[in-house]
């Protein structure tokens, strides 16, 4: 779509918002055959969906980024969840889980899910899609598994690293971006001391809310959401 028909639509719609656009890409995936799977009475930790945010992935640009809301509670199900998936990292005081699917990275809250680095909506409605299928099946056989409350070890730093500017300009006291997503990931220093993205109005400051994101999914200390 070309910027004069993005402004065309943003002035024909003057009640929604538009923080930003992402780009079409094909889907490689399809939608299963049949009719959507019915709401049942059982259903009663994940329940419908919507998708709040949707945009690029601030690590990868081809891909996209969405924060889903549930209905929904997941919280009594996250010790669940977490005993079935033993890749999962666990927070029960920020009652965050997160995990890979693949090569995308999942957060769940309570009440809302976060999917990074999915290849296009197709995707991350299957992704989405693949969760409450997994939180559903898992809730209806909570009576058979221990809930685990067990704290495994963090996500790479690597995943903070690519959120960061990556221009090594040294203002965080570090040499270097590796350097300093190495410091947050072990809770010695603060993700709002990269000045570049969060004291500027600039080019950088697009990348704030998925850096508070994930190292707040990490459970990160120093990190201030407010
Ligand atoms: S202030 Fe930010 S951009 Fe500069 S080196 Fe530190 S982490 Fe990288």
């Amino acid at each position: 779509m070309s910027r004069e028909e993005r402004a065309t639509l943003e002035s024909a719609a003057p009640d929604i918002t538009f923080s930003g656009w992402v780009d079409y890409q094909i889907a490689n995936s399809t939608m299963p055959d049949g009719p959507a799977p019915e709401e049942t009475e059982q259903s009663g930790c994940f329940r419908r969906a919507a998708i709040m945010v949707l945009g690029p992935c601030v690590a990868d640009y081809k891909k996209i980024r969405l924060i889903a809301h549930l209905e929904g509670d997941l919280g009594p199900l996250l010790p669940y969840l977490n005993a079935v998936l033993p890749q999962a990292s666990y927070l029960p005081k920020a009652e965050t889980l997160t995990f890979m699917d693949g090569y995308r990275m999942i957060a769940l809250y309570p009440r809302r899910i976060t999917i990074a680095k999915a290849d296009e909506i197709v995707d991350a409605w299957l992704t989405l899609e693949r969760i409450r299928f997994l939180a559903e099946q898992t809730w209806s056989d909570r009576d058979r598994i221990a809930p685990s409350f067990e704290t495994r070890k963090k996500p790479p730093a690597l995943e903070i690293f690519k959120r960061l500017p990556g221009t090594n300009c040294g203002r965080c006291g570090m040499p270097t971006c590796l350097a300093f997503a190495m410091h947050i990931w072990t809770g010695e220093t603060s993700v709002k001391l990269c000045l570049p993205v969060f004291e500027e109005e600039g080019k950088f400051s697009h990348l704030r809310e998925a850096l508070l994101e994930i190292c707040a999914g990490m459970g990160i200390t120093g990190v201030d959401l407010g």
